[in-house]
């Protein structure tokens, strides 16, 4: 039988939950069937069919170099021909933690775990050890993986009490969360743990922050003695050689990283300055364990991106993120289909909305609904499809682009943009 996407999603789907085992790969909220990937090779990845597409998901930011990027395989295979896991000490996770914290202004040291999930979950215990608090200020739109009390969708009112985010989790599990909207500073009390949240937020599209927010949080944060964690799982490394934090001038407690850092494998990390990293166990009271956790392979895949990801090449990808920008903005507006592409240095995400003119720039969850309602993005995202092009399957997701996609990868997304917008207007009409 011919390999088909269709055959391989049936079968999946007999044996994992809607086929997929995250289900931002779902074709959930946009239709159809998911491309099952066959191989990646740097900006590209070809499906089981041999169809292959510029690829604007990325791993959903894990892959800076590009697919198979041929300095991670190389330091792969040399550490892993040593044996993979150990549970003792390696040098790896030592070069790799160096590599990061000479990196980042104030960030002295840092815990490897497996997953930007586990990084936010147990800063925000370290957060509730060293403060000896409890509530957690999130803030909506913000994901800060899966872990059970920041997993909230915000209840109503401008500083709402969390409500459970998903089936499962209960509500006392976010009794002490408290979800606010994004740029706006929030009045904090004496029982605040910590303030969690993305200094440019990556998972409702891209959503900036609004000048003078965190440095808000900084504020209220030191007024009331509640640490401040920036989760940056998208953006450490991904838009300049070290933290985001380094760029906007805000300097948190805390640090969660996580997709870059493993160059392509399950990693993720916290960090902050020796004190509070010193109420960590084996030091400390604040319990946090992993048996793979600074695994030997994939903090020889990270440190190997790292040292690739020389301040030049960024650059050279914020100036073709700008064009990439642009240019499908003016693709859908030339079409007369209402959208905004807002950019923050190599990161982007397309909006499309109702209408006909340019959108303004979403500054927080509810605006960003309001334009996604619309419905469109689905439309355009097939079409891009069609024409080779893979964005994320959900309107809430950011455009990833590698080193790997150069100037001519660019030019053939905006044209696919215009092909696409012009056969949507026609479909309109
Ligand atoms: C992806 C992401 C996470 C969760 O990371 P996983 O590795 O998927 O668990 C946490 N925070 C942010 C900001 C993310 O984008």
């Amino acid at each position: 039988m011919a390999e088909t996407n269709e055959a391989w999603f049936e079968r999946a789907s007999r044996v994992l939950p809607g086929g997929v085992d995250s289900p931002v790969r779902s074709f959930a909220s946009v239709g159809g069937t998911p491309y099952t990937v066959a191989y990646g090779a740097g900006a590209t990845v070809t499906d089981v069919e041999g169809t292959t597409y510029l690829d604007y998901v990325q791993s959903y930011g894990a892959s800076l170099l590009g697919h198979a990027d041929p300095s991670v395989l190389r330091a792969i295979e040399s550490v892993a021909a040593s044996g993979t896991t150990f549970g003792a000490p390696t040098r790896h996770e030592t070069l790799l933690a160096e590599a990061i914290t000479e990196r980042v202004t104030g960030l002295e040291q840092v815990r490897f775990v497996s997953s930007g999930t586990e990084a936010s979950m147990s800063a925000v215990r370290l957060a509730r050890g060293a403060t000896g608090r409890s509530t957690i200020v999130k803030f909506d739109g913000c994901y800060h993986g899966h872990a059970d009390a920041l997993l909230t969708a915000a209840g109503s009112g401008v500083l709402a009490l969390g409500l459970p985010g998903s089936a499962g989790v209960p509500a006392g599990a976010v009794a002490d969360t408290v979800v606010a909207p994004y740029n706006v500073v929030p009045t904090l009390d004496d029982d605040v743990a910590c303030v969690v949240v993305e200094p440019v937020a990556a998972n409702m599209g891209l959503v900036a922050p609004a000048h003078g927010f965190l440095e808000g949080l900084r504020g209220e944060c030191d007024r009331v003695g509640a640490l401040l964690i920036f989760d940056e799982v998208v953006t450490g490394f991904r838009i300049a050689p070290t933290a985001v934090s380094e760029l906007l001038g805000v300097v948190p407690d805390l640090w969660c990283f996580g997709k870059v850092i493993g160059g392509g494998l399950p990693v993720g990390a916290f960090g902050g300055a020796r004190a509070v990293m010193d109420e960590l166990a084996p030091r400390g009271a604040v319990y946090q364990a992993g048996t793979l956790s600074g695994n030997p392979v994939a903090m020889a895949a990270g440190l190997a991106v790292l040292e690739a990801a020389s301040a030049d090449r960024y650059c050279e990808l914020a100036e073709q993120v700008a064009r990439l920008a642009n240019g499908l903005e003016a693709a859908l507006l030339d079409a007369g289909i209402a959208a905004v592409a807002p950019r923050y240095g190599t990161l982007a995400s397309l909006f499309v909305g109702q209408g006909h003119e340019r959108l303004a720039a979403p500054s927080d969850l509810d605006q960003v609904r309001a334009i996604n309602g619309s419905g469109r993005y689905a439309g355009i995202f097939h079409e891009l499809l069609a024409r080779g092009v893979a964005f994320a399957p959900g309107a809430y997701e950011v455009l990833f682009c590698s080193f790997a996609h150069d100037a001519a990868s660019i030019t053939r997304t905006i044209e696919a943009a215009h092909d696409a917008a012009a056969a949507l207007r026609g479909r309109d009409a």
